[in-house]
This record gives structure tokens, C-alpha cells and sequence, in this order.
């Protein structure tokens, strides 16, 4: 079984206990207008251009066979259209100017590779985290993946947004130590102007991975002027499931900007930023409703 990713993290420790190497898969189904993982929402292969790494060499225009790049002033310019993603620029460019998003893995090789960390792992209380984009967008590599790792007494935690279905949950569950689960809003038009999408699958499956005894770490993305005033709701609902989580309340910063200017994206980082208050604030808030809520802005 193979799968697409966009890149390895190795030493993670804001991805669950420990010492961790987190795989960012390729393709999401949410568009978050707050996402600070670019490079990984679309499906296919994607090219990041880094401007401030470039040597002028013009390499990447002479080794591009389909002309797809073009020198102005010093500056490649790539005409994405005609980009195919073939990636050969990325390896003749002597800056690392030019990083391409999307390696496929046969999932065997790749948790052998992961496995190299293991001693670590162990030391720590660790293992691997599968994220993204969504992993569960690739739900047959994702499983995969975590069942070779489960096999190589790996510890997997699944960071997700939840807008999956109910029958990848199940594939998935026997190999997941710990969900990490995004809940964004409970509002449905909160979060459809927050990620494009409705959130009734999001919070069904929150339901049913709670009543199967899933271990779950809710991670809440506070940011300000979107989904702020979601807290209480987010409390309560969280308050009424049929067992209590850790909610980690994420303080949001809009320091992606220059990926989506390197992938050729509309940067849509809001231009605000969550202050320590704010988070105090939220975790305050959901304390209320009995909540264990801690300020992921700090170590806890
Ligand atoms: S990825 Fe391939 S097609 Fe695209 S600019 Fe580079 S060499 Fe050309
Ligand atoms: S190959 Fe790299 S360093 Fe050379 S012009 Fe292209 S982007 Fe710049």
C-alpha cells in the first residue's frame, strides 16, 4: 500500500507524549482559512519556491523540460500550469530554493524508516504521530502504516480533523494509542465560514470514538475574530459526551505567510494574533464546564 506525504518532523514534542516523529500526509478535506500546513492540503504534488534561498544560478529553468520556468531579473518564475511536479529542478538547485511537497511511500519502507527511531521512542514514552493535511484522506496507507508500526511495538497517535467516516475510524482504532482530535466550532456556519465544510460528521464520529473508549486529546485552534466566541459551545458539547477529555486550547499566530507566497497559494492567514490572555481566558471558560483544559501555549 502506497501513500503520498509532505514531509517527516522527526523530534516533535507538541504531537503527543514524548519524543516523536510526526508524517504529514498529503490532502485535506477542510480548507481552514487559519491552516498552517499549506503544502499539505492538496492531493497531489506540490512545489515551494523560497526566494530568499535562491543563488540566481538559472538551473531550474535549463533542467525544466517543459518550460515551465523562466528567468526575470535574477528571479525563476514558474508558470504553475505547466509545471508538472516532476520535482527535477528541486534536485538540481544548489540553494534549496526550490522544496517539493509530496513523496510517495510504500508504507512498509516508510514505517522501517521510522523505525530507526524507535530507542528514542521508547526512552521517552513516544512514537509516531500520523498528520497532515488529513491522514485519514489516505485511509487505506494510513492503517497500513499504523499497523506496521503497531507491529513493530510503535506507539501511533492519529491527529485528525474528524471528517472522515465511521468505517475508516474503525480500521484505524485497534492501531491508535491516542486521537488527537481538531474541534474548530460547534456552530455548523462557524465552522463552514471557518473550513468549508459542515461539522456533523466531525462531531458524530467525537461521539462514537468517545462511547468505543478511544483514548482522545482535543486540540482547540482559538482564533480570534473566528471561532473565539465557539468556546462555551465547545464546552458544553464536550461536557455532554459520555466520558471527559484533555482539551489542549491552541493559541493561533500567522506565521505561515511565507508558504502559501512559496506554493503559489492565496495566503489566507488571518492577520491576527491569539494573545496568552485569550487562551488563559478559553481554558478558563471550559474549566467551567468541568473540563480538564490546559494552555497549549505552555509546556503541561
Ligand atoms: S517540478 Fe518539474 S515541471 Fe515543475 S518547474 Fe520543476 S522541473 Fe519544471
Ligand atoms: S536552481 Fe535554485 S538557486 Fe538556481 S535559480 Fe533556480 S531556484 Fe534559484
Amino acid at each position: 500500500m502506497t501513500g503520498t506525504i509532505s514531509g517527516i518532523k522527526r523530534n516533535a514534542v507538541h504531537d503527543g507524549e514524548g519524543l516523536r516523529t510526526t508524517v504529514f500526509f498529503k490532502g485535506c478535506p477542510l480548507r481552514c482559512v487559519w491552516c498552517h500546513n499549506p503544502e499539505s492540503i492538496a492531493f497531489g504534488r506540490s512545489l515551494g519556491f523560497y526566494p530568499e534561498k535562491c543563488l540566481s544560478c538559472g538551473s531550474c529553468q535549463t533542467v525544466c523540460s517543459r518550460q515551465a520556468v523562466r528567468m526575470e531579473n535574477g528571479i525563476p518564475v514558474t508558470d504553475r500550469e505547466r509545471c508538472s511536479g516532476c520535482f527535477g529542478c528541486t534536485e538540481m538547485c544548489p540553494g534549496d530554493a526550490r522544496i517539493g511537497y509530496g513523496e510517495v511511500w510504500e508504507a512498509d519502507a516508510l514505517a522501517e524508516k521510522l523505525a530507526q527511531d524507535k530507542p528514542f521512542f521508547d526512552n521517552s514514552g513516544g512514537g509516531v504521530t500520523l498528520s497532515g493535511g488529513e491522514c485519514l484522506s489516505q485511509p487505506g496507507f494510513a492503517c497500513a502504516l499504523a499497523g506496521a508500526l503497531t507491529e513493530k511495538q510503535i506507539r501511533v497517535n492519529v491527529d485528525t480533523c474528524g471528517y472522515t467516516t465511521r468505517t475508516v475510524l474503525d480500521s484505524i482504532l485497534p492501531f491508535t494509542d491516542t486521537f488527537l482530535y481538531d474541534l474548530k466550532a460547534i456552530d455548523r456556519e462557524v465552522h463552514r465560514k471557518c473550513t468549508g465544510r459542515d461539522n456533523d460528521c466531525i462531531l458524530d464520529n467525537l461521539r462514537y470514538l468517545t462511547d468505543q473508549g478511544a483514548e482522545i486529546e482535543i486540540r482547540y485552534p482559538l482564533v480570534p475574530g473566528w471561532n473565539q466566541g465557539e468556546c462555551g459551545r465547545i464546552g458544553a458539547f464536550l461536557a455532554g459526551l459520555s466520558r471527559k477529555h484533555k482539551v489542549k486550547v491552541l493559541g493561533y499566530h500567522s506565521l505561515a505567510d511565507g508558504k502559501y507566497r512559496a506554493l503559489g497559494m492565496t495566503d489566507t492567514l488571518p492577520p491576527v494574533q491569539a494573545t496568552l490572555s485569550d487562551v488563559e481566558e478559553a481554558v478558563r471558560i471550559l474549566q467551567g464546564y468541568g473540563l480538564h483544559a490546559v494552555n497549549g501555549m505552555k509546556d503541561d
